[in-house]
C-alpha cells in the first residue's frame, strides 16, 4: 500500500507535466493508489465507478503508464479499479459525481459503450475482479438489436444502398439477388446487412437466415473438411432463405472456400433464395476473386456506400444523441461532424468520449474542452488521404509534365509512362474501383488493367523505373 502511495505521488509530479491544469484537477487529484500487486508489474488505482475507470483508461492509460515509466525503471500496467471511496467524498463536487453514478441505466449503456470502443479496457470492478475482457458484447452478435433499418440515417451517400436493402428484405429473392453492397470502412456495410437479417426473421420468424463474414465461412469449411461433416456444412448452407456474406474481400486467394462458395452461391440462387455481400471494395478490385465469382455478382445490384455528407454526419450524431440522456450544444455536435469525416465509427467514438466525460465528471462541455478532449481524434482525421487527384500531381511533376496531360489523349512516351504510372498507383494505393481510376484519366477500366500490367512489367527490366515508382509511392505514403 506504501509503495503504490508513494509511487503514485512520484507519477502525479509527472502528469502534473503531461496534461493542462484543469484535467489534472478534475481526473487525477481524487485517485487513490491502492496497491502494487505481487509481481510487481500492475499498479491498481480506486475510483468510485466502473464508468470513471472507463473513462480514465481509455482516455489517460497511456499518459499515467507513461508517468510511471519515468519514475521507476519498469514499465507497469496500470488498472483502474471502481468501487472506492475518496478521502475527499465529504465536498459536493464529488458526491455529486458519486451519486450520479447512481443511474444504472445510464451507466450501463455508457459502459457497454466504452467497452465496445476498447476492446481491452484495463479496469476492474472491487466486488468482482474478473477480468473484463469486452469480448462477451459480441456473444449477442449476430443480429444486434441496433443495426437496424429504424436507426439508418440515410444521406445522399447511402441512400441507394439503403432502399436495395429495404427492398431486399421485403422480397427476398424477387428484389435484387445477389445485393452487393461495397464501400470503405465503418460507413454502415455491416448494419445495413444486419438490418435486413433482422427484418427478414421479423417478417417471417422461420426464414433460415444465416449471417457470416467471409471468414467466418472460411473457417467453418475448412473445419467441416477436417471433421469430413462437409455435407452437414452443405445441407446447412444450401438451405438458406437467405445468406448474408460480410466482408467477402478476405475471400482473396483462398481457393477453395471459394469453390465451395461458388456452389453454394448456385444452389441458393437457382431455387431464389437471396444473397448479400459486402465488401470494402468491388469484386473486380478483389485481387484473386476468381473471375466466375466476380461474373455471379454482377447479375445481381451492386451499391456503393460513399462517406458520409456534412449534414448526413450531423444527422447521425443527433440520431445517436436521441438515445442518450446526456445532451451535448449544437455548437460541438457541429464541432465534431466538421472535423471528423472520414467514417463514422469515428463519429460515434467523439461522441461517447464527450458524454461519457460528462457523465463521469458533470463537466460543462464547451467547445474549447471538447476540442482539448477530442484533439488525437482530429488530428487522425487531419492526415491526408491519398486519392487519385493527389497521384496524378505527384506523378506529373515528378515526371515535368501538367497533370491535365494525364487525361488527355496525347500518346508520346514522355506522357504515356507517367500516365501508366499514375493508373498503376492509383490501383494501388487507393480503393477506388477500376471504373473510377480509369474515369479520372478519360479512359476506360480496360486501359487501366492494361496500365497496371504494363507497369510491373516495365519495372521488372528497368531500375531506374522501379527507382521512380518506389520514390513516389513513399512519397505518397508518408
Ligand atoms: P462497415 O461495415 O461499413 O465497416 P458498420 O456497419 O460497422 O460499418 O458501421 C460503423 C458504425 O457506424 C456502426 O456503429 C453503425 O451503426 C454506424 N452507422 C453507419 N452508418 C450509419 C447510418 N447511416 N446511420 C446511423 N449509424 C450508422
Ligand atoms: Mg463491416
Amino acid at each position: 500500500m506504501q509503495q503504490a502511495q508513494n509511487l503514485w505521488n512520484a507519477a502525479l509530479v509527472k502528469l502534473r507535466e503531461l496534461v493542462d491544469a484543469d484535467s489534472f484537477e478534475r481526473y487525477f487529484a481524487e485517485i487513490v493508489p491502492v496497491t502494487l500487486d505481487e509481481s510487481r508489474d500492475t499498479l491498481i488505482l480506486g475510483v468510485t465507478s466502473d464508468l470513471i475507470a472507463f473513462w480514465l483508461s481509455d482516455n489517460y492509460g497511456g499518459v499515467v503508464e507513461e508517468a510511471l515509466r519515468e519514475v521507476c525503471d519498469d514499465s507497469l500496467e496500470v488498472v483502474f479499479e471502481s468501487g472506492h471511496q475518496l478521502a475527499s467524498l465529504t465536498t459536493p463536487a464529488v458526491r455529486k459525481r458519486v451519486e450520479g453514478d447512481k443511474d444504472e441505466t445510464s451507466t450501463a449503456t455508457a459502459t457497454a459503450v466504452a467497452v465496445e470502443e476498447r476492446p481491452r479496457p484495463r479496469v476492474r470492478s472491487r466486488e468482482s475482479h474478473d477480468d473484463h475482457d469486452g469480448g462477451d458484447y459480441n456473444s449477442n452478435f449476430p443480429y444486434r438489436g441496433d443495426f437496424s433499418f429504424d436507426n439508418f440515417v440515410v444521406g445522399n451517400c447511402n441512400k441507394i444502398c439503403f432502399a436495395a436493402a429495404q427492398a431486399v428484405s421485403e422480397k427476398p429473392g424477387r428484389a435484387y439477388n445477389p445485393l452487393l453492397i461495397f464501400g470503405g470502412v465503418a460507413l454502415g456495410k455491416t448494419h445495413l446487412l444486419q438490418a435486413i437479417a433482422t427484418n427478414v426473421i421479423a417478417r417471417k420468424k422461420r426464414a433460415k437466415v444465416q449471417y457470416v463474414t467471409s471468414e467466418e465461412f472460411v473457417n467453418q469449411y475448412v473445419e467441416a473438411l477436417q471433421s469430413k461433416k462437409l455435407g452437414s456444412f452443405r445441407r446447412r448452407f444450401r438451405s438458406l432463405d437467405l445468406l448474408l456474406i460480410d466482408d467477402i474481400q478476405f475471400f482473396e486467394g483462398k481457393v477453395g472456400s471459394q469453390e465451395e462458395f461458388f456452389h453454394t452461391f448456385n444452389a441458393l440462387h437457382n431455387s431464389h433464395k437471396q444473397i448479400v455481400l459486402a465488401s470494402d471494395r468491388t469484386p473486380q478490385q478483389i485481387a484473386g476473386l476468381e473471375q466466375r465469382l466476380v461474373s455471379r455478382f454482377e447479375w445481381g445490384l451492386s451499391a456503393e456506400m460513399l462517406p458520409p455528407d456534412f449534414e448526413t454526419r450531423l444527422a447521425i450524431l443527433r440520431n445517436k444523441q436521441e438515445k442518450q440522456q446526456i445532451k451535448l450544444s449544437d455548437e460541438v455536435m457541429t464541432l465534431i461532424a466538421n472535423r471528423i469525416h472520414s467514417n463514422i465509427r469515428n463519429l460515434e467514438s467523439a461522441l461517447t468520449r464527450l458524454v461519457m466525460n460528462i457523465s463521469a465528471f458533470s463537466d460543462n462541455m464547451t467547445v474549447e474542452r471538447a476540442e482539448m478532449l477530442l484533439k488525437d481524434k482530429f488530428e487522425q482525421e487531419r492526415k491526408p488521404t491519398i486519392n487519385i487527384e493527389l497521384i496524378q500531381r505527384q506523378v506529373a511533376d515528378h515526371f515535368d509534365i501538367s497533370r491535365s496531360d494525364m487525361m488527355s489523349k496525347k500518346r508520346p512516351r514522355k506522357i504515356a509512362l507517367p500516365r501508366m504510372v499514375a493508373m498503376y498507383l492509383s490501383r494501388k494505393l487507393t480503393s477506388d474501383s477500376l471504373p473510377a481510376i480509369g474515369d479520372a484519366f478519360n479512359r476506360n477500366h480496360a486501359t487501366v488493367i492494361h496500365a497496371v500490367d504494363k507497369v510491373e512489367q516495365l519495372m521488372s527490366a528497368d531500375d531506374s523505373l522501379r527507382n521512380s515508382v518506389s520514390i513516389l509511392k513513399r512519397d505518397l505514403e508518408s
